[in-house]
Order: C-alpha cells, then structure tokens, then sequence
C-alpha cells in the first residue's frame, strides 16, 4: 500500500482543492495503485488467494485450492516441552516510547501469563545503546520533499540484538523512534516500520528481538538443538536478556517464513544435479499418522521436507531427474532410471545372516560380505588407475556366479535369507551400476550423516506440532545445511536475508 491509513484520513475535498497540477497527479497515482490492491484483495476467495506457488507442498498438488481452510492459528513448530507460548502481542513494545527516567530493570518473570492476572507492558530496557530515528522523506500527500522540516516522534520501539563489535559480540538494544512531519501542504507524514508478509507469517513491523539476535535463536535452536525454554534460559544466563518464549517462537517463525523462497532455488540445484543421495526417517508431528524427514543431498545443496512415505515426493521433485540416485532399497526410488544402492545396507543384511545359527543363512551372509569386500578393494584400486575403465568386464563372471546363487537362495525357508537373495534380484543393476563408474559411491553414507542430527534433534523435541511448523522446520534446515555444505556460516546469510526482508528488500541468493 502506497499510503497509510493515517495519511488516508487526513486526504478530504479540501485537501485535494488545494493541491498544484503535479502535486494532484502524484497523489492520483498512488490513490489509483491502492485502489487496485484493495480491490484485488477483495475479489480474492480461497481458489485465488495470494498463496506462492512454493506454498503448495511436492507431494500435494491439490492443496493449494484448500489451503484456506487448512491454514491454523495455532504455534508453528512449537517444541513438545515448551511451557505455554505467550501471546503474539507480549512480543512487542508498548507504542508509547517510555521516558529514559522511568527505566527500570528487566525483572525476570515466567513464561506465560497467571489466568486472570492482569496485563502489562514490556518494562523498558535498563539501558539503551543507540536511538535510531525514523523520519518521513517526502509527504505522502502531495509529494515533495520533507527534507527540511523539523519532525515529531508519535511511536517507538525497542529493539534487542546480537551485534559484532569490534572483535567480538555484545547486546545492543537500539530505541527507534518514528517521527511525523507536517508539510506545507498540512498533510501530516508518518515514517512507519515496512511491513510485509511471506508464507503466510508476518514480517517486518515493530520487532522486539534484531536480525542477529533471531539468527543466533536459529542456531541455538536447530543448530544446538535447544528448546525455546532452553533458549530463553541462556539468553538469559549468558547474554543478561529476557524474552518471552512466544517472542522467540515468533522469530523462529518469522526467519523460517523469510527464507521460504529459496525452497526453489534448492530444488532446481537438486534436479540439475549429477549425482544425488536421498535418505528418510520417521518424523513425528502432532495428530498426524507415518510422516518422515526425506533427505536429498547433493555436492553442494541439502534440501529437507516432512512429508509421507510415499512415491509422490519423489515423483514430483525427480519426475524430470537425469542424474544418478543414490538410496537405500526403499520403493519409492524404484521408478527412476539411474540408481545406486547403499552398500552399507546390505553389508548389514548380510552380516545379520553371517551371524545366524541357520548354516545356509550363515554361508550365503559370508559371501555376501566376501563379494563386499572385494568389490571395495576393486573400487578403491580402480579409482586410482587410468580413468575411464570400466569393473564390469572383469567382474562378469562372478556377477553371474553369484545371480546363480542368489536365485538358488530366493525361496528359502530362512525367511531372512531369501528376502535379501530377492532383493539382490530386484535391484541388480543399480546395486552393481558402481562397477561402470568406480567414481560413483559404494554407500549412502552422505545422506545418512546429514539425517543424523535431525534424529538426535527429534528425540529431544518429540517432533513438530503442526503441518507449518512441520514445513518451517524442514525450511531452515535446509538452508542451514546447504550453506555449511558450501563451506559458509548460515548465520550471517540469515542475518543478512532478515535485515533485508524487514527493510523490504529481496532475498539474495544463497552463497555459492
Ligand atoms: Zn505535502
């Protein structure tokens, strides 16, 4: 919107009378463009919202067209042991800037408000590091500058960060204060905070906790795995600050929303990429049945997403893949040409069988663990050879060999024993593709490491709570680790991504 409501209120017949020509269609301009928005936002119904694109989840292509009535109130990703989430309004500062003399010290208070207590303000900080101050560059009304005219602060905020000083970090707690011009015109403008939305979560506005401070709650939070309660408590212990766990839950929120766009950006290097390793794992979220966390890694891009265990993800993420894949023997990657399979997976199989009291199990699990080591040998010998020569020639023989006794095992009464024997049948080629390009990897060890934090974050956390929550998650652990993949702290590209969004300004890339 190009005016506010404060400047709407002042324009009457009166004001527009005693407008110049330029002036009249500068202001025209600005009329007719929120004239159209208002009026698109009221022609809007659930089949035509404004939700992105990057909204509608991979693996549901008809959730868009309900999504309106999917869409919840409740917390996102709110962690199981969090006490209460304080409302959304605890969050920010009382309109009116409080007078340095009545400053008072942050008392430490629980989370969460006593049913029936009554409400009360943020206290003021006990001591303030900078003001900012926020003044309107021209008149909304009829548009000429307002460069020279003395202003008036009507609103303010303060503002708690995590800012680099010198060489090392200190809390910086900025006061902004918003000031009102009065033009020649007697329009009166007012310099307000951008706000915006992405994702369906606001952004911008009146914000308590700073760009550095939301980005060091990410890490805290997904990086070091603590729970909001546990955030708040070092906040508190070790930078002096205290906020409210609803306020943090907001900027984990906000950060997550904000980095929401780049969900395309990461699924384009993933299906541009040559070799891609995928791995899942069962996720809990709250009232929802068999959800896992699918991973798919490339040389330099992780991408993460929540979703069942099904084809669809797959599908409509690698409908167009012309890489290889790597994975373990799950179904869902059947359909796709080019596969690797895990090596590792079926060491343990087999070693499994190796260690059975059923001779036959024992002996085809021994063989299997022999083949294994071999074909390591071989791979790891043929790496260093002349490129370009290919295992397969020299493995022919006892590839068929062992089909021969893969196929003698398949029907055994050893159920383990046939179930492995099948699956070297069914998958064949993509577990021996390895010897066509010895450059190509024996395990899927990559994903697997990469899911393993998250297992370890999921048992603290007991999972998410909501399908949004569930979403941010996977959002900001992707642009977490493919910044660490591409050898960069995410924390200062978070930074930077929230400095720039609440100013209104675009995302910038991720860095490469
Ligand atoms: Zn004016």
């Amino acid at each position: 919107m190009q005016l506010s409501d404060h400047s709407l209120r002042q324009i009457d017949e009166a004001y527009l009378e005693r407008l110049g020509d330029e002036a009249l269609r500068s202001l025209s301009s600005k009329l007719l463009l929120d004239l159209k928005e208002a009026r698109e936002r009221l022609n809007q119904t659930s089949r035509n919202s404004s939700l992105p694109p990057s909204r509608e989840a991979p693996w549901d292509k008809t959730r868009a067209s309900d999504a309106e009535t999917e869409r919840d109130e409740t917390p996102e990703e709110t962690v199981a042991e969090d006490t209460p989430a304080e409302t959304a309004r605890d969050a920010e500062v009382e309109a009116e800037p409080a007078p340095a003399a009545e400053a008072q010290p942050m008392a430490r208070k629980r989370a969460g408000k006593v049913a029936g207590a009554p409400g009360y303000g943020r206290p003021a900080p006990t001591r303030v590091d900078a003001v900012e101050i926020h003044r309107p560059k021209a008149c909304a009304g009829c548009g000429s500058g307002l460069a020279g005219q003395a202003g008036q602060a009507y609103t303010g905020y303060y503002e708690v960060d995590w800012v680099r000083e010198g060489s090392g970090w200190t809390v910086r707690i900025t006061k902004h204060l918003f000031e009102e011009s009065v033009c020649e015109c007697v329009h009166v403008t007012r310099a307000e905070p951008f706000r915006g939305t992405e994702d369906d979560v606001e952004i911008g506005g009146f914000r308590l906790i700073g760009a550095g401070l939301a980005s060091l709650m990410v890490a805290l939070s997904k990086r070091y795995r603590m729970s909001r309660a546990r955030i708040q408590e070092f906040l508190h212990d070790w930078l002096g600050v205290w906020i409210s766990t609803g306020a943090i839950h907001e900027a984990l929120a906000e950060a997550a929303a904000i980095v929401a766009p780049l969900e395309q950006e990461l699924v384009q290097a993933i299906q541009q990429s040559d070799l891609l390793h995928a791995d899942e794992t069962p996720w809990p979220e709250q009232g929802a049945s068999s959800l896992w966390l699918w991973v798919f890694i490339t040389s330099h891009t992780v991408l993460y997403y929540i979703s069942h265990r099904g084809q669809e993800l797959v599908r409509n993420l690698l409908e167009d893949y012309a890489g290889v894949l790597m994975s373990d023997g799950w179904q869902a990657y059947r359909w796709l040409g080019r596969r690797l399979r895990c090596w590792a997976h079926l060491k343990r199989k087999a070693q499994g069988l190796a260690d059975s009291l059923n001779p036959a199990a024992q002996g085809f699990g021994l063989e299997v663990l022999a083949l294994w080591d071999d074909l390591r040998e071989a791979v790891q010998k043929s790496r260093e050879g002349p490129p370009g020569v290919s295992l397969r020639h020299e493995w022919e023989e006892r590839l068929l060999a062992f089909r021969s006794r893969c196929e003698a095992m398949r029907g055994h009464s050893h159920a383990k024993t046939h179930e492995l024997a099948v699956e070297f049948l069914n998958d064949w080629e993509a577990i021996f593709a390895v010897l066509s390009d010895p450059f190509w990897p024996l395990t899927n060890n990559e994903a697997e490491r990469a899911l393993r934090h998250w297992v370890i974050l999921r048992l603290i956390s007991h999972g998410t709570r909501t399908p949004n929550g569930s979403r941010h998650f996977a959002l900001l652990a992707s642009v977490i680790d493919t910044c660490r993949r591409r050898g960069h702290p995410p924390w200062e590209y978070l930074q930077t991504a929230i400095t720039r969004r609440r100013q209104g300004l675009a995302l910038l890339p991720l860095p490469v």
